[in-house]
């Protein structure tokens, strides 16, 4: 035989983000947008942590589902959103949220099973499905309802049918969030139809003007719900590639199934990191946010100022201007006539096209930059 893919992985596309940044590589005074992850430095208290640890030798492989210390920290960190899930048995640790979504998908999908995922939406969603053996079902969300799923929409969708929900709030690409009334909606549909949700809460610190709330505290959906969360955004960690899971026990047993044969255990150094990220980061998380928000603030804005229709983004780092017609144009135009690279909202899927996902996990400076030359390629046009 020859090393020909299968066909779950030759139907998957090639990831539209990269196609896109290899255009903004080509020149050296383009300010980026597009990047999904923080601008700031790993607190040092958490590389200190990674460091000591190595100096120690401390590199073995750590127990299956992660260190213990770790899992308790998480345990009783998730509580801040009515979270209660014993340590032992009920927490896995992963190599990244990513890692979390993929072993979702393949410890719950059936060949053949129906996954509902509102769109736009984050990349990986889709092709994590499709490798899985599911057939994905866009459910499509909108600027006028500042991008809340709704059971409306889950319905004409036809998702009454699905097996499974992928629910991502906040979200990437739309930093949309949605309120307790919004989820609860949400999750009555979940338990009505008998259907599970794997729950993606990596954007859940990063929430603005109010709080997350957790479908999995719905009632109901604790028992049909998988948390994912990760140490990428709110601790800057992307590198370091830690995620976990809050599942019952028998999910997370399940979940183990896949993961000790897989991935073994998560990282050990980054779970050194994450263990003082926990014990002692909160703060610099919290000056993080602060930061984020008053970037939001400012960029939100300034498109006002330029007429650039934008929903009020609450969460993650990313806002999600309309920028009317082909958005793929408007960003390759923007990118070759100003250097500011957006990502065009078509790359998410329906109901992305018309938008760009502009991320201000960039310094304020730039950001201000970014703006009047962004400005000025609207008034050209
Ligand atoms: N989920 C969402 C919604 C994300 O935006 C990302 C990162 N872009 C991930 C998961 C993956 O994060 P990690 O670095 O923890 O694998």
């Amino acid at each position: 035989m020859t090393l020909q893919p299968n066909d779950r992985v030759a139907s998957v596309p090639e990831s539209g983000i990269r196609k896109f940044f290899e255009l903004a590589e080509e020149r050296d005074d383009v300010i980026s947008l597009g990047v999904g992850e923080p601008d700031f430095s790993t607190p040092w208290a958490a590389r200190s942590a990674a460091i000591h640890s190595l100096e120690e030798g401390r590199t073995s492989y750590t127990s299956n589902r992660g260190m213990a210390d770790l899992r308790r920290l998480i345990s009783d960190y998730s509580r801040r959103w009515d979270h209660d899930y014993d340590p032992d048995t009920e927490v896995l640790v992963t190599t990244g949220a990513s890692e979390a979504v993929d072993l979702a998908l393949r410890a719950f999908i059936s060949p053949g099973d129906t996954v509902a995922i509102h769109q736009p939406n984050y990349i990986s969603y889709r092709p994590g499905i499709q490798f899985a053996g599911g057939e994905p079902l866009g459910v499509p969300t909108h600027a006028a309802d500042d991008f809340a799923l709704t059971p409306e929409a889950l319905a004409a969708a036809g998702a009454d049918e699905a097996d499974l929900l992928v629910l991502c709030y906040p979200n990437n690409p739309t930093g949309a969030v949605m309120d307790d009334e919004e989820i609860a909606a949400v999750a009555e549909f979940c338990v009505d139809n008998d259907i599970a949700v794997i729950a993606d809460e990596i954007y859940a610190a990063l929430t603005y003007d109010g709080d997350h709330t957790s479908i999995a505290s719905m009632p109901g959906m604790r028992e049909r719900t998988v948390v994912i969360n990760g140490f990428s955004k709110a601790y800057a960690m992307t590198g370091l590639r830690l995620g976990y899971m809050l599942a019952p026990a028998d999910a997370i047993e399940s979940l183990n199934r896949v993961h000790q044969y897989t991935m073994l255990s998560a990282p050990t150094t980054a779970q050194y990191a994450a263990i003082e990220a926990l014990r002692s980061c909160e703060d610099a998380v919290t000056e993080m946010a602060t930061e984020y928000n008053r970037r939001r603030r400012f960029v939100l804005s300034r498109f006002e100022e330029m007429g650039l229709d934008c929903f009020t983004s609450r969460g993650a780092f990313y806002a999600f201007p309309k920028c009317g017609g082909d958005d793929e144009a408007f960003a390759e135009q923007l990118l070759k006539e100003e250097g500011v690279a957006v990502v065009p909202g078509s790359v998410f899927g329906d109901g992305g096209e018309g938008h760009l996902r502009v991320s201000y996990a960039t310094s304020m400076r730039e950001l201000k930059t970014a703006m009047n030359r962004l400005e000025t390629f609207l008034q050209n046009r």
